[in-house]
C-alpha cells in the first residue's frame, strides 16, 4: 500500500475494523517515511470465474438465473427454500473453489444435477432435459426409466 502523500511503499496499519456491514475492512495506516496518516477501505475480492456459454460468449455468473432454472425444475416439488439455497451455495463454493478464470456453463449444470439427483429425482430429470445434458433422446429415456424403476422399487419395499 503506497502512501498517497509521498508515495513511499512502507506503511503501517495502526487500526483495522470492519466496515460496510462486514464487506470491507477499514484500515487506518501510517506512512513510515513521512508519518502522514490515511484511511483505506479494502474489499475482499470475490473472484468468481467468468461463465462460458455454449455459444462461446462469456458472462458473469448470474445467481438469479440459476435460481430461476432451479425453481422451474422444482415446480410443485416437495423441496423447500433452504434446500434451494443449499444448492446455490454449493455452486458458488464450487465456482470459487475451482480457481479457474473461466468455466463452461455446462459444468455449472453438472454441479446442479449432482445436487438435484440426491434432492429430487423429478427435478433432476427436468433440469437435465433443459440443460440438454443428455446426448440424445435415448439416453434421456433410459435415465427416466432408470429413475422410474427406482421409484417403483422404493414404493414396493415400503408396502
Ligand atoms: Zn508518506
Amino acid at each position: 500500500m503506497r502512501c498517497p502523500f509521498c508515495f513511499a511503499e512502507d506503511t503501517r496499519v495502526i487500526d483495522s475494523r470492519l466496515a460496510d456491514e462486514g464487506d470491507a475492512v477499514r484500515r487506518r495506516r501510517e506512512c513510515l517515511a513521512c508519518r502522514e496518516r490515511f484511511t483505506t477501505f479494502e474489499h475482499a475480492e470475490l473472484r468468481l470465474p467468468q461463465i462460458i456459454k455454449s455459444d462461446g460468449r462469456r458472462e458473469p455468473f448470474a445467481e438469479a438465473k440459476l435460481r430461476a432454472g432451479l425453481q422451474r425444475a422444482l415446480q410443485k416439488r416437495p423441496v423447500d427454500a433452504a434446500q434451494v439455497d443449499a444448492v446455490v451455495a454449493y455452486v458458488r463454493r464450487s465456482l470459487m473453489g475451482s480457481g479457474e478464470r473461466e468455466i463452461a456453463s455446462r459444468q455449472i449444470g453438472e454441479w446442479v444435477m449432482e445436487q438435484l439427483r440426491v434432492l429430487d429425482k423429478v427435478a433432476y430429470v427436468r433440469f437435465a432435459s433443459v440443460y440438454h445434458a443428455f446426448q440424445d433422446l435415448n439416453a434421456f429415456r433410459e435415465e427416466v426409466e432408470r429413475l422410474e424403476d427406482q421409484e417403483v422399487t422404493g414404493l414396493s419395499s415400503k408396502s
